[in-house]
């Protein structure tokens, strides 16, 4: 099923916790709603699964207009960040159970509950309860009972938000692999972007309830459209900077500008992961710390006139050479962008905070 949704906004009081919002999912594709606590994407999430209504704009599915379809005939399944499991109902029973309420019959349903175990990687745990299973598996029983009457949109509200980072992982590349065989139109809502850019086909990005950007992972990494979706994704240095031509400058650090060159003041925002540093006296900085995380090494320097900035370099980097805090270095940034300074109020913090 495709999605088309056309300026919907939702207030609380005069707060707009979704603010004219427009866009499309694609039939059989696996979208991420991806944004800070508080930006409006579960908001968005209970509308589209008909749990909350909205103050004006319009639901699609498919050219059917579902705006005001109550929640049962929608053919939506839900899937929350707490299980929400019943306690006293077995592995089975719990993922038979939106069948056994609509009256399907005993064998269709174990059948399709056999079938969904399979599926989940659940078999043989069919007759345990919810209390026996790892926080993984119960959300796995939770995204088995959510698929059981082949819904035609899935809804996963931060579905791995309360299991921990490994299991996380497992989970989010099980949800693709899960998604790419059963092929059911999915909206995922996360606050993390690596688990958004690892697992969806698109990245719609929210803040304070508007759309910022909506593309595919690479687009969002690489183009980011906004100085919001800059500093969101991925860790950023940002500089007051001065435009001339295509080049920004602050202090002794000059960038060429990739994409839109802003008029007026501007913000210069570099990636960690998108400048060179290397030992060389007199050059332009002095190296301040260098932390080592696993397989990569965090620098940080004071730039002449310009404060401080942030790099990561693998670990074995020929440029980490000699780079000791006390050092010298010379810095040559390979991507950057900027934006205007202007309408940067309430921004996410940037590295070095
Ligand atoms: P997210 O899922 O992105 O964290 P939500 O959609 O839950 O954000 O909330 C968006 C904003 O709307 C928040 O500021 C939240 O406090 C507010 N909000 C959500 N639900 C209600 C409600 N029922 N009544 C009043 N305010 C609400
Ligand atoms: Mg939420």
């Amino acid at each position: 099923m495709r999605i088309r949704v056309e300026n919907l906004t939702k207030r609380f009081g005069s707060f707009a916790a979704v603010d004219n919002v427009s866009f499309e999912v694609e039939d059989g594709s696996l979208v991420a709603l991806l944004g800070p606590s508080g930006s409006g994407k579960s908001t968005l999430l209970r509308i589209l699964a008909g749990l909350e209504s909205s103050d004006s704009g319009s639901v699609w599915f498919d050219d059917e207009a579902a705006t005001d379809l109550h929640a049962r005939v929608r053919g939506v399944g839900f899937v929350f960040q707490h299980y929400a499991l019943f306690r006293h109902l077995t592995v089975a029973q719990n993922i038979g159970f939106g069948l056994s309420v609509r009256g399907v019959d005993k064998d269709v349903i174990a059948r399709k509950v056999k079938e969904l175990l399979a599926l989940t990687g659940l078999s043989g745990l069919e007759e345990r309860f919810p209390s026996q299973l790892s926080g993984g598996q119960r959300q796995r029983v939770a995204l088995a009972r959510a698929l059981a009457p082949e819904p035609k949109l899935l809804l996963l509200d931060e579905p791995f938000g309360a299991v921990d980072a490994k299991v996380r992982e497992e989970l989010r590349q099980w949800l693709r692999r899960l998604h790419d065989e059963v092929g059911v139109t999915s909206i995922f809502v996360t606050h993390d972007q690596e688990e958004a850019f690892a697992v969806a086909d698109k990245v719609l990005v929210f803040h304070r309830g508007k759309v910022e950007q909506n593309g595919a992972p690479m687009d969002i990494l690489d183009r980011p459209e906004t100085e919001f979706v800059a500093r969101f994704v991925g860790e950023v240095n940002v500089f007051p900077a001065k435009i001339a031509g295509d080049v920004a400058s602050t202090g002794a650090l000059s960038a060429r500008i990739s994409g839109n060159v802003p008029v007026g003041p501007a913000h210069l925002v570099i990636r960690a992961y998108d400048l060179k540093l290397w030992r060389e006296d007199p050059g332009i900085a002095t190296v301040q710390r260098v932390v080592t995380f696993g397989d990569r090494v965090r620098v940080q320097a004071e730039v002449d006139g310009a404060g401080p900035i942030v790099a990561f370099f693998p670990r074995r980097s020929s440029l980490l050479r000699g780079i000791e805090p006390g050092c010298r270095a010379q810095i040559e940034v390979t991507t950057a962008r900027a934006y205007p300074a202007a309408g940067s109020s309430q921004l996410p913090a940037a590295i070095p905070g």
